[in-house]
């Protein structure tokens, strides 16, 4: 059912998320785009979205359902996604349109699908996209009491509509701007195909791929820390602190955790010209921070080595080499 009928039978109380009007919060990272993924997990496409994002070292937003996610993915996936640096968010319980809900049923959706997310991730989410953009100011003041931040999209190139690459590309090109949210879901073999040619033309032009901002904030540090035991692959994540615009000289931080490891001391990687690079090691609260020479070629990509028995690294994200 396409989104403008939804309006019309729902009246006008409802407030459709459209393309490029939409109020949430994207930071305007200059080159910085954000991919979401609604709908999933789906147990074929999901993990072959990872695998593309990782070729491209692109990280993103996914918002499965949570009835969806308790059917399909457990905690060990759950964590697999958050290790590979993406960030998660609530899509409601069902798919239901919120503002037709009663406050009651409402709360339900809402309640149920962080309970899910909680136990799977160990942290309450704190974004959420609603199922076909719609919202009103019931539900927005129930996301307000539960702190979750209303995520919506700049470019809707309806990839599960099957549409040519370039139609889709065409598309998204109509709404770029810097720190664009582009919707797309976790659930169509298209996808890919318009995933992957995102990547590569915006790549190639300097654009970054990151987690949403407002997703990531239950997925601090400490709130991770504690869903690491012996054995575990590290986690981590990656901030830009500094940039100097006169030299340019870039200043990335995070951090990174082995529960294997609990003094610190990770070795942190990153891709100086094209070549692995030990750069150095984490401090005792486990962060770090690197400083990127003016003139490094971009994108700068970093990993933490893992000191546990696994031997795994945790991909810690990419930076542009530009400001933002
Ligand atoms: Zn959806």
């Amino acid at each position: 059912m396409g989104r403008r009928l939804l309006v019309l039978l729902l009246g006008a109380a409802s407030l459709l998320l459209a393309q490029g009007t939409f109020a949430l919060s994207a930071p305007h990272e200059p080159k910085v785009m954000y991919l979401t993924f609604d709908d999933g997990p789906n147990p074929l496409f999901t993990p072959i979205v990872f695998r593309i994002l990782e070729e491209y070292g692109a990280r993103a937003t996914f918002f499965p359902t949570g009835q969806t996610l308790r059917v399909f993915w457990d905690d060990e996936e759950v964590q697999d996604l958050l290790d590979r640096g993406h960030a998660v968010g609530s899509h409601s319980w069902t798919h239901s349109e919120l503002p037709t809900l009663t406050p009651e049923d409402l709360e339900d959706a809402l309640v149920r699908a962080n309970g899910t997310l909680q136990r799977r991730t160990g942290f309450t989410p704190t974004c959420l996209r609603p199922p076909y953009g719609l919202t009103d100011q019931a539900v927005e003041r129930t996301l307000e009491r539960m702190n979750l931040t209303l995520v919506g999209w700049d470019a809707d190139p309806a990839e599960w509509s099957n549409p040519p690459v370039e139609e889709a590309l065409a598309h998204i090109e109509k709404w770029e701007r810097d720190g664009m949210v582009i919707l797309f879901h976790d659930r169509k073999w298209q996808t890919l195909e318009i995933l992957r040619a995102v990547l590569e033309e915006y790549g190639q032009e300097g654009w970054t791929f990151a987690p949403l901002p407002e997703c990531l904030r239950g997925g601090s540090m400490a709130a991770r820390q504690q869903t690491r035991s012996s054995g575990d692959g590290p986690i981590g994540g990656l901030e830009v602190l500094q940039f100097d615009a006169v030299g340019g000289e870039q200043v990335l931080g995070g951090w990174a955790y082995d529960a294997d490891s609990p003094e610190g001391g990770l070795e942190i990687f990153l891709n100086l010209d094209g070549e692995p690079t030990a750069y150095g090691r984490t401090g005792a609260d486990h962060r770090f921070e690197v400083r990127v020479p003016a003139g490094t070629p971009g994108p700068v990509c970093l990993w933490a080595g893992n000191s546990g028995r696994q031997r795994e690294d945790a991909f810690l994200g990419c930076h542009s080499g530009r400001r933002g």
